[in-house]
């Protein structure tokens, strides 16, 4: 198949072309919107990912051009408008698990730097400043962890924090009974917000889980709570939780997603004024760490996603793409809304 990708990196192409053997891939470095839509004039299929925006007029324009087929390489879909795709007849398909370690281990990483503010030892020390004022961290031995969404990656989260001897909460709409046995005890989500040390989002962005941290749920938390977000940026209500940040109610933020973050991440803007004030004043807190989405940038990701992907492509023209693979309204809107 002719497969057009969008905001594809030098490391894209690396690994694609390592697994490619039948298709004809061409890489463009553009996100795809309504106004890039047209680069995908003669090909049959596009592959996206996380910032690519398919709404209504940007799939009409693909569908127009021929366009039979979207592949995403990732797990999320929050960016397709899927009732959309399914009025021009085009398939979406994704990468439902890829590493869930990478992302499962970036949440760990946050946490260990966050608490024991390594980000600021590092620089302090470099510059010659061995004083420990103002460093002092928490034992994660005994504390408890609220996990929200315990699928593949909220699992290998409960699996690493057991290891540390954290008590474990999880909220999840279908609870996971390999969580429940490592100890993770289910309970409601307003439970989990009043009783968390550290509240962890592993839940996808849907209708009913955006904004699922707004000014309402971060008055339910501890006092110095730490909230840690490697999902999807839109769980999170990001002015109420500066306002949380300022009157010291979150104690700690860890990012590796941002509400906004289709304007920035993935860049270079070192020479550039960025114009995003909401992310500039996070930056400014002392206990907030963010990483430009990066949890699932590992070696063992990268190549599962490229050879997923160049399967689901193959698979699409037989009329095999496994049903996990597909990303259909009936599966993830309809059915999560009659769920709730
Ligand atoms: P998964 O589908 O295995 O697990 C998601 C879990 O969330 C499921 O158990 C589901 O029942 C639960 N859930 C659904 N709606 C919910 C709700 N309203 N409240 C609570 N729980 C709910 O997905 P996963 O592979 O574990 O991925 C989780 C999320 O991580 C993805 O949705 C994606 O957005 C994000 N992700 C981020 C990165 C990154 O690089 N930062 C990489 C991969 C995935």
């Amino acid at each position: 198949m002719k497969i057009a990708f969008f905001s594809t990196k030098a490391y894209d192409r690396v690994f694609f072309q390592q697994s490619n053997q039948q298709h004809d891939l061409t890489f463009f470095e553009p996100h795809l919107d309504a106004s890039t839509a047209p680069l995908a004039q003669g090909f049959t299929g596009v592959c996206v990912f996380v910032n690519d925006q398919l709404d209504a007029d940007t799939l009409t324009q693909l569908a127009n051009h021929g366009v039979e087929l979207v592949a995403l390489r990732c797990a999320g879909f929050n960016n397709v408008d899927l009732e959309a795709a399914e009025q021009h007849q085009i398939t979406v398909v994704r990468v439902p698990a890829y590493s869930p370690y990478a992302v499962a281990e970036h949440t760990l990483g946050l946490i260990l730097a966050l608490n024991r503010q390594i980000y600021r030892a590092y620089n302090r020390v470099r510059e010659g400043n061995f004083a420990l004022g103002g460093l002092i961290g928490f034992d994660l031995h005994q504390k408890t962890v609220g996990i929200v969404g315990t699928g593949k990656i909220g699992e290998i989260v409960a699996r690493l924090l057991a290891g540390f001897g954290c008590h474990l909460l999880g909220y999840d709409v279908n609870p996971n009974p390999d969580c429940e046995a490592l100890g993770v005890q289910y309970v409601e989500l307003d439970d989990l917000l009043a009783a968390a040390d550290i509240v962890t989002l592993h839940c996808p962005l849907v209708p009913t889980t955006y904004h699922l941290i707004d000014s309402i749920a971060l008055q339910k938390m501890k006092p110095g709570v730490m909230l840690i977000n490697t999902s999807r940026g839109g769980l999170i209500d990001t002015e109420a939780v500066i306002m949380a940040l300022k009157e010291r109610k979150l104690g700690y933020l860890g990012l590796d997603v941002y509400e906004q973050e289709g304007d920035l991440f993935f860049e270079d803007l070192s020479n550039e004024v960025i114009q995003d004030d909401t992310f500039q004043r996070l930056l400014t807190f002392p206990n907030v760490l963010i990483t430009g989405h990066q949890a699932f940038f590992t070696q063992e990701a990268l190549s599962n996603i490229a050879q997923t992907t160049l399967d689901n492509i193959t698979a699409f023209e037989t009329g095999t793409v496994p049903e996990k693979n597909l990303v259909t309204a009936e599966k993830f809107l309809r059915h999560a809304q009659s769920a709730q």
